[in-house]
């Protein structure tokens, strides 16, 4: 440990110890990680990845956490939350280049406003680029597969490689990266020219109908489970009166049946015996399993 420490000193890379997760994940659950690092270029990064492999340290990439359960012991090894620096995006004609980092909602709204269509499905998305890609993020019957074009990856020995859409191996709400180490440094979107004010208004509409039906302001992770095609995990939820059942601090949306929400200082363990809870009385009651969408770490 003191060599990895050492390494990021010596390229005075910061970090934090014992840095309670519960800050980084919008459910707002969770314990320490040993280490948090947030890299502010591609050369630190590549520097923190050589240092954790060569010190075969556990380490796990976050975003802005909106996917994400930690555990309450927390996470043994280090955790990777790229720099404010990987929080751009720039414009080549109707292609965009998003960083990693790059806010979802951010990016939606901005390049809206410069009259490229294609990423009004993500206006309401609040997570990163890099965590968009990884989960295959989508909504409104689009997926962020629809319109990559390709990603740089940093991969767990430190090469940086570019991957095309099909090398990421697309599926719902899953990539390559969702089981490897990958990290997304940017991703190459294709856009449409198109008017500025109806993008504009198409979004208000997506947005409209979001806070109309799911509960926004109070900390979830959006969809807990995945869809069973064709069937909707929430409304099976629903359907068994478990709207509003509550363990401990978590509790399953009023709102929406597919939502846990931290409505009193939950633990992950609350959050995970009403994921039990759920996934058993639907497989008794429908026959039916429900697959989280939700990435779980931690001890
Ligand atoms: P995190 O939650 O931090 O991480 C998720 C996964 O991505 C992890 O495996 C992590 O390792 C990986 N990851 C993060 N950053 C990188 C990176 N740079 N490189 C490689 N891997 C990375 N999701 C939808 O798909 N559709 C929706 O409509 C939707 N609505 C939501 C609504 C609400 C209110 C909330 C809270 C969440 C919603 N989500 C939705 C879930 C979530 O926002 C998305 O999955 C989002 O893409 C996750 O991004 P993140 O940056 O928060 O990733």
């Amino acid at each position: 440990m003191q060599d990895f420490i050492n390494r990021l000193e010596k390229h005075e890379i910061e970090y934090t110890k014992n840095e309670l997760l519960a800050k980084y994940t919008t459910w707002r659950i969770g314990g320490p990680a040993d280490f948090l690092i947030c890299p502010k270029s591609d050369l630190e990064l590549q520097v923190v990845i050589n240092a954790l492999h060569e010190n075969q340290i556990p380490w796990f990439t976050i975003g802005k956490g909106s996917n994400l359960l930690v555990k309450d012991n927390g996470f043994r090894g280090a955790i990777i939350k790229l720099g404010k620096e990987f929080d751009t995006f720039t414009t080549e004609g109707d292609v965009v280049i998003a960083k990693g980092g790059c806010s979802l909602v951010k990016l939606s709204l901005l390049v809206s406003k410069a009259g490229l269509s294609g990423l009004e499905f993500v206006g309401g998305i609040p997570g990163t680029v890099g965590g968009a890609v990884c989960m295959n993020a989508g909504a409104h019957g689009q997926s962020i597969s629809d319109i990559l074009i390709k990603a740089r990856v940093m991969d767990e020995r430190g090469n940086i490689i570019t991957m095309n859409n099909s090398e990421l191996n697309f599926t719902y709400r899953r990539s390559v990266l969702t089981k490897s180490k990958g990290i997304i440094l940017d991703a190459t979107f294709q856009m449409v020219e198109g008017d500025q004010q109806h993008i504009s208004t198409k979004q208000a509409e997506l947005k409209e109908y979001r806070m109309s039906t799911q509960p926004l302001k109070e900390r979830s992770c959006g969809s807990v489970f995945t869809n069973p095609y064709p069937k909707h995990s929430g409304q099976l939820i629903e359907q068994l009166g478990l709207k509003g059942y509550q363990i401990g601090g978590a509790r399953i949306s009023d709102k929406h049946s597919n939502f846990i929400v931290n409505v009193d200082n939950a633990t992950a363990d609350d959050v995970l015996n009403l994921i039990q809870t759920a996934q058993k009385r639907v497989k008794e009651e429908f026959n039916i399993d429900l697959h989280p969408e939700v990435k779980v770490i931690g001890e």
